[in-house]
């Protein structure tokens, strides 16, 4: 009765553990066998399963319940496909300021603040370059004068 089977690609389709039957995707990071039900979740599926569950859950806490390594899960988190709720104890830090933040890397003052800084350190950088060629100039001529010396 399963018809005529739909075309595989990657990723999206996997043959479930159960029947033997391939899944499909139903999206939120979970499979579902239409022959008999049986659902499976990807890394993506079973971290916010979990968080879902568990909305207060450490990111550690996540790990060993779901298998899956931490620094998948704050991957997918920085990719913001997973976002914290908003009752959840803090779970990831800002890398500049160090405050609970819900998703991303940095909180959103930080974010403002690189991004500024990031053009600051341009022109610092447009500077030292500046500097570095004068240095190597007066290198240039002190080896001339080696050279000379040698003669
Ligand atoms: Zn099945
Ligand atoms: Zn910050």
């Amino acid at each position: 009765m399963a018809g005529e089977r739909e075309r595989t690609w990657p990723g999206s389709l996997q043959v479930c553990s159960e029947c033997g039957s391939e899944m499909k995707y139903a999206g939120l990071g979970e499979f579902r066998c239409s022959e008999c039900g049986n659902v499976a979740l990807n890394d993506y599926g079973r971290v916010r399963a979990y968080l879902e569950e568990h909305p207060g859950a450490t990111q550690s806490e996540v790990s060993k319940a779901t298998g899956v390594s931490p620094n998948r899960i704050r991957q997918l988190l920085m990719e913001e496909r997973i976002e914290i709720s908003a009752n959840s104890s803090v779970f990831l830090f800002c890398e500049m300021c160090g405050a609970p933040i819900r998703s991303g890397v940095r909180c959103l003052k930080c974010e403002e603040k690189y991004k500024k800084g990031v053009e600051l350190e341009r022109k610092s950088e447009r500077v030292h370059s500046n500097v570095t060629g004068h240095a190597m100039g007066n290198q240039g001529q002190a080896s001339g004068e080696m050279r000379f010396l040698k003669k």
